[in-house]
């Protein structure tokens, strides 16, 4: 029997298990923010790992962003050492989940089966694909005890808000530096035949618009920090957003819309703070002396930060020069490069021969619209040959009555083994 049918079985012959781990994740509520209940899923995944032969540990990302006592920031990383020197395969999941919102038919903690589905907050994003990728390596393990090189599975936090108490955390301390790790595989929902190779670039700022406050009554004694951020939108639509979208990529973005620079404004908040529901009094009447949008401009390989930065400021002056009172200034919040893995680097290789053996059809390349954890992996880990790969539909994540089909994640469970087999199997 080839390997390749021995870890069909192994797999097959595990898929109570399967479902069984993805519901015991589901049913624990890592709520982000505020970070709840990150040690009991670590320890839930430790148990089990250690109980299998992994070496496991437990790390809290001390002053992380989000680190309190109350919202600890844990994580876990789990280590199976080969029987022979070779390349070490590392899958990395988040365990936290967004708020369950509202519209829900369901428990959003309740891990319910329906037919092909189980449903819960993170079915998809991503405790199916975590749940995939252990049963994956398991599975391996059992059908090639004498592999090469090591495996490592780690669970981390803060995805969701930007994973600085997670995956930024473990790579500030070496553990994605190249000489550790060769391959790192995130199973984030991006469906079983689809290869993620990276995203979009990011930036966010706070513009703000300066103006001077004075009574309502006689608004020409002021002047509206409004009026000019009415001026710096009209400016956007006029000019700005047909330049961002005649700005196309050649990285494979999905969706076919995302295929261009975008730019949301988040937010606007302008003169008189907002006042609390229990305020039963009227507004007063004033110029507001200051206005503030908050920008999330996504950036393409093709795109330097430093052009998609001078493109604000070039906007910003040009209101200014038909607005002589306008002042302005623009604050950075956030920024993240692009990334997009080569298509000939060694998990892509592997992972779209194995998407090809398992479900009989071509892999399909795609990069992200928004950014999840490569991006550490990339700039403070230094390693490149990152992937996100596994089971379930991007569209689900965060939406009411979430849910990861139980076919899809044996299937990408078998893809997984299959590439641990080409890596390291041989
Ligand atoms: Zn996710």
């Amino acid at each position: 029997m080839d390997l390749a049918t021995r870890l069909k079985l192994e797999i097959d012959h595990r898929r109570d298990e399967l479902f069984a781990l993805t519901r015991d994740l589901i049913r624990i509520p890592t709520l982000n923010p505020p970070g709840r209940n990150y040690l009991e899923i670590c320890e839930c995944l430790s148990d089990r790992l250690a109980a299998r032969g992994f070496q496991t540990e437990l790390i809290r990302a001390h002053d992380a962003p989000g680190d309190s006592d109350r919202f600890p920031r844990w994580n876990m990383v789990a280590r199976f050492e080969g029987a022979r020197p070779g390349d070490c395969v590392h899958f990395n999941s988040h365990h936290d989940v967004v708020a369950v919102g509202h519209g829900w038919t369901r428990d959003p903690f309740g891990a319910e089966i329906e037919g092909d589905r189980i449903y819960g907050r993170g079915a998809c994003d991503m405790k199916g694909g975590l749940a995939a990728s252990v049963i994956a390596v398991e599975a391996f393990i059992a059908a090639c005890p004498d592999f090469a090189g090591a495996i490592e599975i780690s669970a981390t936090a803060d995805e969701e808000t930007g994973g600085y108490g997670g995956v930024a955390y473990l790579a500030s301390q070496g553990r994605f530096a190249p000489e550790r790790v060769q391959h790192v595989i995130i199973p984030e929902p991006l469906h079983k035949d689809q290869i993620c190779l990276g995203h979009r670039g990011v930036w966010w700022a706070e513009i703000e618009t300066q103006g001077r406050i004075a009574h309502g009554s006689m608004p020409f004694l002021g002047d509206s920090a409004i009026r000019h951020m009415g001026a710096v939108l009209a400016e956007m639509e006029e000019t700005l957003y047909p330049l961002l979208a005649g700005k196309r990529t050649e990285m494979p973005v999905i969706p076919e819309g995302a295929r261009a620079s975008t730019l949301n404004v988040n937010s606007i908040h302008g003169g008189e703070p907002e006042q609390g529901a229990d305020y039963t009094g009227l507004p007063a009447p004033c110029v507001a002396d200051r206005c503030r949008i908050v920008i999330d401009r996504r950036f393409l390989i093709e795109e330097e930060i430093a052009e998609v930065k001078a493109e604000i400021t070039a906007l910003m002056e040009r209101v200014r020069a038909g607005r002589p009172s306008f002042r302005y200034e623009i604050r950075d919040l956030f920024e993240v490069q692009p990334t997009m893995t080569e298509r000939d680097a060694p998990v892509v290789r592997s992972t779209a021969a194995a998407i090809a053996a398992v479900l009989g059809r071509e892999a399909r390349y795609v990069v992200s619209p928004g950014t999840y954890d490569q991006k550490h992996v990339d700039r403070i880990g230094r390693l490149k040959n990152c992937i996100a790969y596994g089971p379930g539909l991007l569209e689900l994540a965060h939406q009411p009555d979430e849910w990861v089909g139980i076919e899809d994640m044996a299937d990408s469970a078998q893809v997984m083994a299959l590439v641990l087999a080409d890596l390291l199997g041989r």
